[in-house]
């Protein structure tokens, strides 16, 4: 389950509908306990895939380990990434599945014309992507 704050949702929503046609992409910031993530904070990272920006993301390292330190100031860790899919489903891509790691949340937002029309979370188990529960708060 992922429960995560009002605030650092709308941030995400505004960022992905901003970028549009292209994928936007950044790393949550958050806590994980007993079995549930919170996101206090949604830290934006450039995408760094400039050939395929409509249809893929990558985070570099050195935006990472920038995400981790402010994590760390807040006493926080990066308990998962986002995503958008610009005129696509909020599916996990077979693209996403090879780059996910477990122990992250995954939320993919899907825009259609500018607007961000869905949005839900995954989880990597045994290999395959399962659904997880969001709930906000804050
Ligand atoms: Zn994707």
């Amino acid at each position: 389950m992922l429960r995560i704050k009002n605030s650092a949702l709308r941030k995400i929503i505004a960022q992905a509908e901003r970028d549009y046609p292209y994928e936007t992409c950044g790393l949550l910031l958050g806590k994980f306990e007993e079995g549930v993530r919170t996101v206090f904070g949604a830290y934006e990272t450039p995408n760094a895939n400039p050939e395929r920006k409509h249809d893929r993301y990558e985070i570099e390292p050195k935006d990472y380990i920038q995400a981790e330190k402010k994590a760390k100031e807040f006493g926080l860790d990066i308990v998962g990434v986002y995503h958008s899919h610009p005129d696509h489903p909020d599916r996990p891509s077979q693209f996403d599945l090879e780059r996910a790691f477990e122990g992250f949340s995954y939320i993919i937002l899907s825009v259609g014309k500018g607007k961000v029309v869905s949005y839900k979370s995954w989880e990597l188990i045994e290999g395959e992507f399962r659904q997880e529960e969001v709930l906000t708060f804050g």
